[in-house]
């Protein structure tokens, strides 16, 4: 099938590069000409693991193009995907402008035939019928100045089209094999043949023909309304965080009682109404994705007169939970004016180079106002030298590197490279031997032996 992509980040991206994948032929469409120029050129502008290898052989195929033009883009495809960011206003609110900006374009560009509006950004509920509208008063624009005042949308007029919601669930880091490999598709929407047109585009990723295990049943998928759609995303995110930050209060508790959360994790994640997934304490939740997606479903309630209470709960825990480390340090070293911190990762978690909202931020813009120096090592921001909102970190290149000289290392993000650390070589380099181990992620064992001491979150 002929599909346009609008947006080229973390979900438009890997959308547009799985579906040409599959053997639809995909345009993706950005704004952003240096991104663009750059994916033209066969190089992904974020990382996600296996994504440049088969954007490569997409490209090869002729199966993947890009472009800044939206009227092509518009033009090429019978689908069309707006994946645009939603990122939260100070309110808590979706920032829906850049959604509003494709909507009108693609209006703008209409020009006979019928399309499929798929919104797979993240976007307040109701937003299907408001694109909709948009799409219209786009084209109502274009035709005026087309044809002049005159001109009037009757049945014969208007375009063809309709809109489905069709959120995402991919997760950073794993977002390609999320893709081969969902638990479910959702779709939202009222009419049959925008339905089967987006379940004939999906059919082999259901019929699981690029999934690690093809004997699985069928991935299920769940068709609704538009605003049931919406309202799923919105729920799924805010469930998971609700799920990280009871682990996280409940870590709480056993550093007080002395018991460890590890093993009360385990204890209950095998009850199979709880699960295991999203049971590891640690210092909170962050990304592009859960706090701007529970701010935003708050904000939503509290349009319609509803107060989450449980929701609130679930954010202010992870506030308190993004510092719990500075709480650490200062119990360890007391002072932290004049001491040295080294950062063992700074992205919200392995294998992104995201870092919107991650408890790094936090963590640095505290020990900083605390008067601590404040040294990190990741692997991805040491290689490519992003910087975005780190200012007073020293990037230090590599492990031994960081260790050289702090009062205490931290780890904030559980990147598989740090459980090879040379324990050996790092605790002759360091001042003090500390290890705060803010994902409960490293082998205790091994750091103790090294002569460090251990502290972990809850145990
Ligand atoms: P992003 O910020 O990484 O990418 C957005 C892209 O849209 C950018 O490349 C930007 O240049 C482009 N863009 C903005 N305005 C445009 C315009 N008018 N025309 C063409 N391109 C335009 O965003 P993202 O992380 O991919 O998220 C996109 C949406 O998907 C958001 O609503 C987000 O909530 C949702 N989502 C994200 C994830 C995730 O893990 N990142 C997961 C599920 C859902």
């Amino acid at each position: 099938m002929k599909v346009c992509v609008i947006g080229t980040g973390y979900v438009g991206l890997v959308t547009g590069v799985c579906l040409a994948h599959i053997g639809h032929d995909v345009i993706c469409v950005d704004n952003n000409e240096e991104k663009v120029k750059l994916m033209k050129q066969g190089q992904s502008p974020i990382y996600e693991p296996g994504l440049s290898e088969l954007m490569h052989s997409c490209m090869n195929s002729g199966k993947l193009n890009f472009t800044t033009d939206l009227g092509a883009g518009v033009n090429h495809g019978e689908i069309l995907f707006i994946a645009v960011g939603t990122p939260p206003l100070p309110t808590g609110e979706s920032d829906t402008r850049y959604v509003e900006a494709v909507a009108r374009g693609i209006g703008n560009n209409l020009n006979g035939g019928y399309k499929v509006i798929v919104n797979k950004s993240t976007v307040p509920i109701g937003s299907g019928d408001w694109v909709r509208m948009i799409v219209l008063d786009g084209f109502k624009e274009k035709q005026t100045q087309v044809m002049g005042e005159g001109f009037t949308m009757t049945e014969e007029t208007s375009p063809l089209f309709d809109v489905v919601s069709n959120p995402e669930f991919l997760r950073e880091g794993s977002a390609v094999y999320d893709t081969f490999n969902p638990d479910r598709i959702v779709l939202g929407g009222s009419a049959d043949k925008a339905i089967n047109m987006m379940k004939e585009l999906y059919q082999p990723l259901i019929d699981r023909k690029f999934s690690e295990n093809s004997s699985l049943s069928p991935v299920p998928v769940v068709v609704t309304d538009l605003s049931s759609a919406e309202m799923i995303k919105y729920a799924a995110n805010a469930f998971l965080a609700t799920k990280i930050s009871f682990i996280n209060e409940v870590a709480n508790i056993c550093d007080r009682v002395g018991a460890d959360v590890t093993q009360v994790a385990k204890g209950i994640g095998l009850d199979s109404r709880i699960g295991s997934k999203f049971l590891q304490a640690g210092i909170g939740w962050g990304g592009s994705c859960f706090p701007k997606d529970v701010a935003a479903l708050i904000h939503t309630a509290s349009d319609y007169g509803y107060e989450t209470e449980l929701m609130n709960a679930a954010v202010k825990v992870n506030e308190r939970q993004r510092v719990i480390i500075i709480e650490k340090l200062q119990h360890e070293l007391k002072i932290l004016k004049g001491k040295v911190v080294g950062l063992l990762g700074l992205t919200f978690k392995p294998d992104t180079d995201d870092m919107r909202d991650a408890p790094a931020l936090n963590i640095i813009q505290e020990l900083n106002r605390l008067g601590a120096k404040v040294k990190a090592y990741d692997p991805i921001v040491s290689q490519t030298g992003l910087s975005h909102g780190l200012s007073g970190v020293i990037i230090e290149s590599n492990a031994e590197m960081l260790a050289d000289g702090c009062d205490a290392l931290v780890l904030v993000t559980d990147w598989q490279e740090f459980l090879k650390l040379d324990l050996d070589k790092m605790s002759k380099l360091v001042k003090n031997r500390l290890m705060i181990d803010g994902r409960n992620f490293l082998d205790r064992t091994a750091i103790e032996k090294s002569g460090f001491r251990y502290v972990g979150i809850g145990r």
